[in-house]
């Protein structure tokens, strides 16, 4: 959660991005089902379940026209701006390249993979929204 008056500022530099977790700031937004036991991403969410109560996803339209979402903490979301959607695509991508990794996929599945990310950028922020009571529905996000 970020600190009132304290260290954390809005935007980057992010911390490494982590499943079930808040981009900018890695608050748990999702509960916890499973932790990562080794590697890189050691105590860090490795399977996840319900939205939290602190947890949204912003909704990002990419340049080929395609959404994607992303999990941010209802503290950060507000903050996203333009100016930082770079950015959080690179994160995504990152982490995107240390799961195909850890998954053992190939070299070449992995350059492939990034080649076609790199092609894309956020352009627009779409919507915010948190899952309903209601499994698998969603419902759009009024809070700011
Ligand atoms: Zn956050």
């Amino acid at each position: 959660m970020p600190e009132v008056n304290g260290a954390h500022i809005h935007g980057p530099p992010y911390p490494l991005k982590r499943n079930g977790s808040c981009l900018c700031c890695g608050t748990p937004v999702y509960r916890v089902i499973e932790v990562w036991q080794d590697g890189p991403l050691e105590g860090t969410p490795r399977r996840v379940g319900k939205q939290l109560d602190v947890g949204t996803q912003v909704t990002f339209q990419m340049s080929d026209g395609s959404e994607a979402d992303v999990s941010f903490c209802i503290d950060c979301a507000p903050a996203v701006r333009p100016a930082h959607y770079r950015t959080i695509w690179e994160a995504c991508l990152d982490r995107e390249a240390l799961g195909l990794r850890l998954a053992g996929r190939s070299a070449n599945e992995r350059t492939a993979a990034m080649a076609r990310g790199l092609k894309l950028f956020p352009v627009a922020r779409v919507r915010r929204r948190r899952e309903s009571e209601e499994p698998g529905m969603l419902m759009v996000d009024r809070r700011g």
